[in-house]
């Protein structure tokens, strides 16, 4: 069911970012360009031949194992989730996003990168409209320990319950609802997390090559490498996965609850929304 629409937007000046991929550990360059309306979020890939495009959507999603990557035979761009959910604070709608790799960049292992990036750009209004979806019943998700509840509501809220069996995370809750400065200064800066032992093991698969102090926060078993942002920093970084992952359907209000979910389980709620929306 559709509520509402609003103008779509894009961005008015194209903007560079530099940086290495968390699991490549390539040095990945992105440029960010305006688009046309009705174009959506695509990505090119500049070093390819004939510079095939991708579009974020879910049709196109090819993989959710540790992070969101969309592709086809041509093209794949992995980790596409925290430049997500900075475009979705700022509700872009059409924009091209050349990348000279398989990989968006790590950054600080958060949005705030990304959302500083599109501060420079400029959002402008474009001509048409884009729909905002709404759910008209409950629609639920279950796998083993993890759910996923979304709720009809006027306002997009989120809630997420973080259960880990480990000393330096245990339990943590956050209830958010959405407002755009907030959740720049909020949510976007919760950078992502890891566990030593499965960093090392990932490595040794050729996984996480990229990860270090910069881009994540390292967890030992009695305690935490960094400093963190946040005392709750790692729930609020499950808030932003969730909804970067959430904007590969689009602009949608509702009230979210989420316990202990990751990307796969973000890409089924995607589908079962998309099946309630028609
Ligand atoms: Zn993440």
């Amino acid at each position: 069911m559709i509520v509402k629409k609003r103008f779509q937007n894009t961005i008015k000046r194209e903007a560079v970012f530099n940086g290495v991929g968390l699991h490549s550990g390539q040095q990945i360059n992105i440029r960010l360009k305006p688009a046309e309306p009705n174009s959506g979020i695509i990505f090119k890939r500049v070093d390819l031949k004939d510079k095939p495009e991708i579009k974020a959507s879910i049709g196109n999603v090819i993989s959710t194992d540790r992070s969101t990557s969309v592709g086809n035979k041509k093209i794949k761009v992995q980790t596409i989730e925290h430049l997500m959910a900075a475009l979705m604070t700022y509700q872009i709608d059409n924009i091209v996003i050349e990348i000279n790799g398989d990989e968006i960049p790590a950054a600080d292992g958060s949005a705030k990168p990304f959302n500083d990036l599109l501060a420079k750009t400029k959002i402008i209004k474009q001509g048409d409209k884009t729909e905002i979806f709404t759910v008209d019943q409950v629609i639920s998700y279950q796998s083993k320990d993890k759910y996923l509840f979304i709720l009809p509501s006027n306002q997009l809220k989120l809630s997420y319950l973080l259960d880990y069996d480990h000393p330096m995370i245990g339990v943590q809750y956050l209830s958010y609802q959405f407002e755009k400065n907030s959740f720049i200064k909020n949510i976007l800066p919760a950078r992502t997390f890891g566990f030593e032992e499965e960093i090392k093991n990932l490595k040794s698969q050729g996984l996480a090559l990229g990860g270090s102090l910069d881009n994540a926060v390292l967890i030992k078993d009695d305690s935490i490498v960094n400093e963190l942002r946040f005392k709750d920093e790692f729930v609020r970084h499950k808030i932003l996965d969730l909804i970067g992952d959430l904007y590969l359907i689009g602009s949608i209000r509702a009230e979210i609850l989420a316990v202990k979910t990751g990307h796969h389980d973000n890409y089924n709620i995607n589908r079962l929304i998309k099946k309630n929306i028609g």
